[in-house]
């Protein structure tokens, strides 16, 4: 049988040994097996955040680590600084207005980014503000925003304590939490931790956690503190019952991308976005992110020839790709395709022809040989 593609932005196809080892036999939560896993993986992201400092695992998608962050670090009355060109920057923001703070909002048009100059300029205007919001990768648009730019703007006296939503670039592009200046990066297993979907991460920086000193949390499934209290030195556990598979999953996953060291992961994956991007313009499909410098490595967004993008998708679909579509004001409008996984030049071949046969384009095999040329060769 023909192999199916799935091309969804999250969830993103898993690596076979990801699969099984969220198979193998359970194990109590409490016993110091599961310390252990709990351990080596935070080891593991460790390498991968080039940081010693702590990541919670919550039982969540994304969407609950974002509401983690917001719960422990927001109170009604405070001010945040909120940072979107998409769908998900709009999220972070609605889930932190929920807490009763007070968002200041800077927009940029969906397929572009959140610029330095603007993040400094709503700064300067706010200058009490507690927090600043920031979505390291716009999944909507493709865009990834210069975090590390942008955090490097900010004044470094009454620094608001920057909040990223980094669900779906952790694993597949390069985010240093510590050395960029972030206090709290959120994150999910779905996409580019090439996990199944299931838990979020909060990474947290000293600061972070200097401040949960002194704050009652009104949540208490979300109660950093609580998990922290539970990570002890001899001993890592959970407040509560964990998916115990995704963490043997997560575990898996992790040894996939730190194989060769995580930078020549992230590489792969850029070298695998220009390649695919790259033969999609040659066959005609229009890029939504026209500077090349905020292109996603881990999905990328485009419009079929002719407004047709709806009517490609579906004959997509029906030949066994997967793809998602544009959201919010570019709903109907975009097909979106991711490339976490971890797929070689034969996928990125059969992928491309079906997007050629999906607007019947019957020209020569070209587009394939840009995409090689791109992946194999830089
Ligand atoms: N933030 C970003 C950037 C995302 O791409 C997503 C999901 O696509 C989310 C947040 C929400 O994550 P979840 O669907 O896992 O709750």
């Amino acid at each position: 049988m023909k192999k199916k593609y799935l091309l969804t932005p999250g969830p993103v196809e898993a690596p076979r040994r990801v699969l099984e080892a969220a198979s193998r036999p359970l194990i109590s939560h409490r016993c110091g097996e599961f310390s252990e896993l709990f351990k080596g993986i935070s080891r593991k992201l460790g390498r991968l955040f080039e940081s010693g400092q702590p990541v919670v695992i919550l039982p969540s998608s994304g969407t609950g680590a974002l509401e983690c962050a917001a719960v422990n670090f927001l109170r009604p009355g405070d001010v945040f600084i909120s940072l979107s060109c998409g769908v998900f920057g709009d999220r972070f923001r609605e889930i932190a207005a929920r807490t009763g703070a007070r968002g200041i909002y800077v927009d940029a048009e969906p397929g572009s980014a959140p610029t330095p100059e603007a993040a400094a300029a709503a700064l300067r205007e706010n200058p009490g503000a507690r927090a600043l919001l920031v979505t390291h990768n716009e999944t909507s648009t493709g865009v990834t925003v210069p975090v590390r730019e942008i955090i490097a703007a900010l004044p470094a006296e009454g620094r608001p304590l920057v909040l990223a939503d980094g669900v779906s670039s952790v694993g597949a592009i390069e985010c240093l939490p510590e050395s960029w200046g972030v206090d709290v990066l959120c994150t999910a297993s779905q996409k580019g931790l090439i996990t199944p979907p299931g838990l979020g991460l909060v990474w947290l920086s000293k600061r972070a956690l200097d401040e949960l000193k002194g704050r009652e949390c009104p949540s208490y499934y979300f109660d950093l503190k609580l998990h922290l209290k539970n990570m002890k030195p001899d001993s890592y556990a959970n407040p509560y019952t964990p998916p115990v598979s995704l963490y043997y999953a997560l575990d898996a996953a992790l040894d996939i991308i730190l194989a060769e060291g995580a930078p020549a992961w992230f590489a792969k994956r850029r070298r695998y976005a220009e390649a695919f991007a790259a033969a999609l313009e040659e066959l005609g499909y229009e890029l939504l992110v026209r500077d090349r410098r905020l292109r996603s490595a881990g999905v990328t967004a485009f419009s079929a020839p002719g407004d047709a993008s709806e009517v490609v998708r579906k004959r997509l679909s029906a030949a066994g790709y997967e793809t998602a579509g544009g959201q919010g004001t570019l709903k109907g409008k975009l097909i979106r395709a991711a490339h976490y996984s971890d797929w070689e030049m034969p996928d990125m071949e059969d992928i491309l022809r079906a997007f050629a046969e999906a607007i019947d384009n019957n020209s020569d095999d070209g587009y394939l040989k840009t995409a090689r040329n791109i992946f194999e060769n830089r």
